[in-house]
């Protein structure tokens, strides 16, 4: 999906005289002019580099004054710094081999807070009530993980599920940010799978951080696209595919809570910090919602998709050492 046309927009992927424009599109959402970017990262788990994937589905290295996309970054500017080096010529950046790994396109934030019943058919599904206030639960950090990577069933794990997702990434610190302005504080949005093992989020007792928190359990991306990439978050298909089968498909105008509510309503519980990640919940077509209900084995592939966003792929495989 394209952001919004316009006049004063080079057509995608090309300038005026017919070269391809391997640059991000120039956009003019909002109250300044802004490039359209899709921030990535690339490399091994633990030594991942920031990078832009461009226009052309080439991966390039960001420069040097990006050390990696985390709360400094996004805290001191970092977005911004990048877009101005992103408007030059980029034909002499650092290229990154096809081969090699896409990370998270953000480090491992200071929290994952997730809205859970989001969508009224998922709330249904599941046999709870519609909620009258949005549902907030936490995924440990540790979940994070890269967009391809292998998802880990843990030992003992019979009931693991998948859950589609759009997720917000926070730009700015939020405190008790009204609705009104919550989008402003955005970096940009990504795709999320918030894997969920059921038998420990629900018949374990407490808090459903149990059954959403093991590693492997919050893959994101492949990339983060900033706001002027989609143009809003408010009208945005996502779906799921399970080995090829279409288990979710849905819309974010959908959400019962929409985002810049989502936002706001957490600020004024937590503060929000640069870098960390809100995702906004899942709709129908969960395996716990399927009758007889159906949960993923070693080898199964999950795809998930978000419209403007990519698609991310896993595959399940034993938890390593175990
Ligand atoms: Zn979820």
């Amino acid at each position: 999906m394209q952001g919004s046309g316009g006049a004063l927009k080079p057509a995608a992927g090309m300038v005026a005289h017919g070269v391809p424009d391997r640059r991000p599109r120039k956009t003019h959402l909002g109250s300044g002019i802004r490039f359209a970017m899709k921030l990535i990262r690339f490399g091994d788990p633990g030594a991942e580099r920031p990078g832009l994937l461009l226009m052309d589905g080439v991966r390039v290295a960001a420069p040097d004054f990006c050390a990696d996309y985390d709360e400094q970054f996004f805290a001191s500017g970092g977005v911004d710094r990048l877009a101005a080096w992103a408007a030059g010529d980029l034909s002499e950046a650092e290229k990154v081999p096809v081969g090699v790994r896409w990370g998270a396109p953000v480090a491992r934030p200071s929290k994952i807070v997730c809205v859970g019943l989001n969508y009224r058919a998922h709330a249904l599904e599941t046999g709870a009530a519609i909620p009258g206030e949005p549902v907030l639960f936490m995924k440990a950090s540790s979940a994070w993980s890269g967009p391809y990577d292998e998802v880990w069933m843990p030992p003992g794990s019979c009931k693991l599920d998948w859950e589609v997702e759009l997720a917000v990434v926070i730009g700015t610190a939020m405190r008790r940010v009204p609705e009104a302005e919550a989008l402003h504080y955005v970096a940009g949005y990504g795709v999320m799978n918030d894997y969920s093992e059921r038998s420990w989020q629900k018949e374990r007792g407490g808090q459903w951080s149990k059954g959403k928190s093991g590693d492997t359990f919050a893959p994101f991306g492949p990339w983060l696209a900033t706001p002027d990439e989609i143009g809003g978050p408010g009208n945005l298909a996502l779906g799921l595919k399970l080995n090829g089968e279409v288990k979710q498909d849905s819309n974010t105008s959908d959400l019962i809570f929409a985002v810049p509510h989502v936002l706001s309503y957490i600020s004024h519980f937590m503060t929000l910090l640069p870098g960390d990640v809100v995702s906004t919940g899942t709709p129908s077509g969960v395996g716990a919602g399927h009758r007889p209900e159906l949960y993923l084995k070693v080898g199964d592939v999950v795809e998930a998709t978000v419209a403007g966003l990519g698609t991310q792929r896993q595959q399940v495989v034993p938890t390593p050492g175990t």
